[in-house]
């Protein structure tokens, strides 16, 4: 590998990207450092399998609503693809194939030997009763049960789905299959084989990566100040862990809007607050409420860590941007088109792709417990995930300065390498 630097600013995007678009073209610029051959290019560039599903449910009125679903699984040259499943009005198959190949790289950049995978039901489950979730997700399984499967493809909680869902999932498999079947599925509740650190894992991640990160900038956690978009469970353990740490975090927000406090706001009374009220922020007074709560993302911190949806960084607003530090908690929340103007400002990115690898990461160690059927400690859990974090940082920050090309890019180097090397060894084309 030449240590020559051939990165090249992706060309603009007219048009408002979609994640496919945005995630393509970090791709294409990291294949063509590494000088990717054209037929591994081409293999990587599509999804191995798109299979879509329609599932009737019996709604609580007596009327049966017929819902679209997806599974793509990305590619499975490292091992079972691996990745969650969302329940959202908004899902979209482009999005759900953007979203696997980022656990395709996702994992590969951690080193787990999983490939990868997405799912997603457009739906809009915060209007759906209990019961009508759960037919709907055993209809899913049930239409899904040849591409599931703990050797072929393990799906895990994502955006509008947790524990409930997956525990549902896990028992409608295990039914026809015959045979209890723990490891299809991660992100399970404790007592019937979830892990230990599985709910705040992804958070931690983005916490350990961003503290190296940190590091790396000379910033003292306790000397920093961080926004935080998004309050679910990413965003959320996110914020909590790093006010642990000393930061001090003076925005957060949620669908209800963005909240703010110059003093720093106190998230263990946030996360209370939240639990109290319907997992909403709503009438939080721990703060004040922002006119806009796209201001969040400019406001005037060191550190912002968006952690709710796709697509929030884009180029009319990363201008404004004033972090000097962006720790990427959800996929895909800045747009190819901003990439340009971040690198330009000098801002430094943990990309998605690394930063909240922390969550397949101990989803990959509850799969490890169900196999080898013995628990591990929590101690043990977060101890290995957090030197996979450091580990994963510190190579992708090697490759970066190796090459001269930003974090994001310098990720998509590494995980496209280390599938490219496999495709080498293992053939089959
Ligand atoms: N949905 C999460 C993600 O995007 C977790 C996936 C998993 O644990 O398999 O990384």
């Amino acid at each position: 590998m030449a240590a020559k630097s051939v990165y090249k600013e992706p060309a603009p995007i007219v048009d408002r990207e979609n994640p496919l678009e945005s995630m393509m073209s970090r791709f294409n610029i990291a294949a063509e450092i590494l000088g990717l051959d054209e037929a591994t290019y081409n293999v990587l560039k599509v999804a191995d399998k798109q299979v879509i599903v329609n599932i009737p449910v019996t709604m609580d009125n007596g009327t049966v609503r017929v819902f679209e679903g997806y599974r793509v699984v990305h590619n499975t040259i490292l091992g079972p693809s691996k990745g969650g499943i969302r329940y959202d009005k908004n899902v979209h198959l482009d999005e759900v194939k953007a979203l696997a190949a980022w656990m395709t790289w996702k994992c590969a950049v951690v080193d787990i030997p999983y490939g990868g995978a997405k799912g997603g039901i457009i739906c809009d489950p915060t209007t759906m009763s209990v019961g009508e979730l759960e037919r709907l997700t055993r209809g899913y399984t049930m239409a899904m049960k040849d591409v599931f499967g703990p050797d072929r493809d393990i799906p895990a909680p994502d955006m509008g789905t947790g524990p409930r869902e997956m525990a549902w999932l896990m028992d409608e498999f295990s039914k026809t299959v015959g045979a209890t079947s723990p490891a299809v599925v991660t992100g399970k509740p404790l007592v019937m084989g979830g892990s230990l650190g599985r709910t705040e894992a992804t958070g931690r991640g983005v916490m350990v990566s961003a503290l190296a990160a940190l590091k790396k900038l000379g910033l003292n956690p306790s000397e920093v100040s961080a926004a935080v978009q998004g309050f679910g469970n990413v965003g959320s353990w996110a914020a909590k862990l790093l006010f642990d740490k000393g930061v001090k975090i003076k925005a957060i927000s949620d669908v209800s809007g963005a909240y703010w406090n110059e003093n720093g706001i106190d998230i263990n009374e946030a996360v209370a607050y939240k639990n109290a009220h319907n997992g909403r922020l709503d009438g939080f007074t721990g703060a004040v409420m922002m006119e806009n709560p796209e201001d969040l993302l400019v406001s005037n911190v060191e550190v912002l860590v968006p952690a709710a949806v796709e697509d929030v960084i884009t180029e009319h607003n990363a201008g404004d941007i004033k972090a000097r530090l962006i720790v990427e908690g959800a996929n895909g929340p800045t747009s190819a088109s901003a990439d340009p103007i971040i690198n330009e400002k000098g801002i430094m990115v943990v990309p998605d792709i690394l930063a909240n690898s922390g969550g397949v990461t101990v989803s990959y160690f509850e799969w490890v417990q169900n196999r080898q059927g013995f628990k591990w400690s929590e101690d043990m859990v977060t101890e290995r995930a957090d030197r996979i974090m450091n580990d994963a940082f510190e190579k992708v920050y090697q490759t970066s300065q190796k090459y001269k090309i930003p974090m994001r890019i310098a990720a998509y180097v590494v995980s496209i390498d280390k599938v490219a090397q496999t495709y080498k060894f293992r053939g089959g084309f």
